[in-house]
């Protein structure tokens, strides 16, 4: 069995559509999404159709969470607020409820899904570096876990002070060693590289591979700018931070 892991897709449908598309022409048998479904971007009710449509194994991020409670933005930047009132707006009463009936974690398959960090899903923490994840590793049971909310990919095995190296050829997760894995983001990547990104995991073999994938970035800033979203969350798209 291979997974796609998707994480924080924002509502972007163009850079959500060039990932299927990669993880298609990769053969994966499922797919998992680790939240944020929505918020920032200009197509929320597409992007939620979509996991809905390939039955993706999904839990809760915080936009999805105030999608749906107008109290969870108290912690949201200006530009995070104003899209997330615009998205409350937009979605129907369907989309709503299936938000809020996601998860805030899953196990599948030797993997724990939360969107940011197990030792306490619903605060939102951001694990960012070695030292952070350390922290969270007793926190679960399973071989791996995959985590999002930072936009930033990551790699960190238990008991290791570095962040492992992730570029696309360093597939192999070395055995009997847990590990705290970031996928990076599809809608909206903060690194510095504007492609979107994801993971192929393949619990059997013991890999990991992190996937970056080209989109038509200047299409989805146009529709947010055209929609009357925070321009500035348009502009970032382009320069993926
Ligand atoms: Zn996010």
């Amino acid at each position: 069995m291979r997974y796609a892991v998707v994480s924080d897709i924002h509502s972007n449908w163009e850079a959500f559509a060039a990932v299927l598309d990669a993880a298609a022409a990769e053969g994966v048998d499922g797919y998992l999404c680790l939240g944020d479904l929505v918020g920032y971007g200009p197509d929320p009710d597409r992007v939620i159709a979509e996991v809905q449509e390939r039955s993706m194994v999904t839990v809760r991020g915080n936009h999805d969470h105030a999608a749906f409670d107008a109290e969870e933005d108290r912690f949201f930047n200006d530009w995070a607020r104003e899209a997330i009132a615009w998205t409350r707006d937009r979605l129907s009463a369907e989309d709503r409820d299936y938000l809020s009936g996601l998860g805030l974690t899953a196990s599948i398959d030797g993997a724990l899904l939360v969107h940011a960090a197990p030792s306490a899903p619903r605060a939102w923490r951001y694990v960012l570096s070695a030292a952070d994840a350390q922290a969270e590793f007793p926190y679960f049971d399973e071989t791996v876990c995959f985590i999002g909310h930072s936009h930033v990919p990551m790699v960190v095995a238990e008991s290791e002070s570095e962040i492992r190296d992730v570029r696309e050829d360093s597939a192999r997760l070395s055995s009997g060693v847990r590990h705290i894995i970031n996928v990076g983001s599809v809608g909206q990547p903060r690194d510095g590289d504007r492609r979107a990104s994801f993971g192929i995991y393949d619990p059997d073999q013991r890999t990991y591979r992190l996937v970056r994938v080209d989109y038509d970035a200047e299409a989805t800033s146009r529709k947010i700018l055209d929609s009357g979203l925070p321009p500035f969350l348009g502009t970032r798209l382009l320069s993926g931070r």
